[in-house]
């Protein structure tokens, strides 16, 4: 099994930090010197380590900006070798990047992402209880942390 890293938020001053998670861990925030165990996730992760909630959804670990780089910078030497060597070249460029391209799309797993605290679990496969983002949940997650940032206006 992969080595699972949790990135997430410190509760108490939205740090964000990782951690390995492989065993359980006492997890101290740098800059706040806020404390908090972390247990290891089961194997099918139905608890965030991080608060405990129970819904998740799963998004692919790819970031959308690089795909587009590779693209970009394929395009640029296709276009530059176009004019000076063989047009084979240039097709070369394209499909080489193409190719990477998938590639790393799927060689890149999926994450895991907890609704409520955002805590993002790497490394982990996801089961089929853990589907894409629901826009519905997602909703009432943000409605709930709209209600407690008031509750917090109150007290303090
Ligand atoms: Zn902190
Ligand atoms: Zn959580």
């Amino acid at each position: 099994m992969a080595l699972v890293k949790v990135i997430f938020a410190c509760p108490s001053c939205d740090q964000p930090a990782v951690t390995p998670i492989e065993q359980p861990v006492d997890w101290q925030c740098s800059d706040c010197d806020h404390r908090i165990h972390l247990n290891t996730p089961d194997a099918t992760l139905t608890s965030c380590v991080v608060c405990g909630n129970h819904e998740f959804y799963k998004k692919k670990d790819f970031p959308h900006w690089l795909g587009m780089t590779i693209l970009l910078v394929a395009l640029l030497l296709s276009t530059l070798t176009y004019y000076s060597y063989e047009k084979w070249w240039s097709w070369s460029f394209l499909l080489g990047s193409a190719f990477i391209d998938g590639v790393m799309y799927l060689m890149v797993g999926d994450v895991v992402v907890c609704y409520r605290c955002e805590a993002h679990y790497r490394g982990f496969s996801p089961t089929d209880a853990h589907r894409p983002f629901e826009i519905t949940i997602g909703e009432r997650y943000r409605q709930e942390r709209i209600r407690q940032e008031r509750m917090k206006g109150k007290t303090t």
